[in-house]
């Protein structure tokens, strides 16, 4: 059977330094996720009743539901074992690679090559990160305001 080849994309100093520092990798995505600085509460997401617990990492609690959260909170990277910053380069490469199938044996090297991670972690990955990226941009087409990954 053939497979496509995938091809990396064009990655700027700036952005490639996200994935090595996961501080970095935690701001980056909650300035994606709340571009107005203030966090939203992911489970009734009520966006005046959070208290910031712990800026670096960012970790906040809801005065209204009393949950603790985290940008990561709700997204495909909560619980993950998997360092952010390998999380967004992998991202990135998926979502320069879309119309390719998430088990194409070419992508999953890719991917392998340039984290590194195990081959399940990476088949994986991609699998999460292209139904991530699939249902987020059904969202923006349908305009429905229901948060999503924020990148
Ligand atoms: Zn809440």
């Amino acid at each position: 059977m053939e497979h496509e080849f995938p091809t990396y994309p064009t990655i700027t100093p700036e952005v490639m330094l996200l994935f090595a520092d996961e501080w970095r990798a935690d701001k980056w995505l909650a300035d994606k996720a709340w571009p107005d600085g203030k966090p939203i509460c992911p489970y009734c997401e009520r966006p005046d009743a959070v208290n910031i617990l712990c800026p670096v990492p960012l970790r906040c609690r809801c005065n209204r539901c009393y949950k603790y959260f985290s940008v990561r909170t709700r997204t495909i990277y909560a619980g993950s074992k998997v360092p952010l910053g390998k999380w967004l380069h992998a991202r990135m490469i998926v979502k320069h690679n879309l119309g390719l199938h998430h088990a194409n044996p070419h992508l999953v090297k890719m991917v392998r090559g340039r984290l590194p991670v195990e081959h399940r972690t990476a088949v994986c990955m991609i699998r999460d990160l292209r139904m991530d990226l699939e249902h987020t941009a059904a969202l923006r087409r349908s305009r429905l305001n229901i948060p999503t990954s924020p990148f």
